[in-house]
């Protein structure tokens, strides 16, 4: 994994680097790490929350995390924070020495469920009876 050195023919530095990118990649999306899913349960509950719009879920060497597509409303037009002084610590800890702009946060994922059909088709192979499940979750209910 390496850093884009030029863009358009002008030399990236940390201090530029974030001038060049559309949009600033890392202000459009939250990240919020799961429970490990294990069961039938777990993943139809994912199911559930990947059917709504811009959810995606993945996992990484650290874990299973829920990705929502959103830009923060602090981003101001020009790509740069409307509350830099007071921005979460989080952002603080965001460093641009290897980031978005570099290659997609995907490439460094294990698995990534972009929608409901893909963690179906998943969730299939992973267990033996996906499409009886809610019969299997019926009887526990009883
Ligand atoms: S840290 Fe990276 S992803 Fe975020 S605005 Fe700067 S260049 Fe873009
Ligand atoms: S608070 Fe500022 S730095 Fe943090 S995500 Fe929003 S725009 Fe980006």
């Amino acid at each position: 994994m390496t850093q884009k050195k030029t863009f358009k023919g002008i030399k990236i530095t940390s201090e530029n680097k974030c001038g060049f990118c559309d949009g600033a990649k890392c202000c459009a999306y939250i990240t919020e790490q799961l429970e490990t899913p294990r069961s039938m349960h777990d993943f139809d509950h994912l199911l559930w929350q990947i059917s709504h719009e811009n959810i995606r879920i993945y996992k990484d060497d650290e874990g299973w995390y829920l990705l929502v597509e959103r830009t923060c409303l602090h981003l101001q037009k020009d790509g740069r924070c409307g509350i830099y002084d007071e921005r979460p610590h989080v952002c603080r800890q965001h460093s641009n020495d290897y980031c978005e702009f570099d290659a997609p946060a995907e490439e460094g994922f294990d698995l990534y469920f972009h929608d409901f059909d893909q963690l179906t088709t998943y969730c299939k192979k992973r267990f033996k009876g996906w499409g009886k499940r809610f019969v299997k979750f019926e009887k526990e209910y009883e």
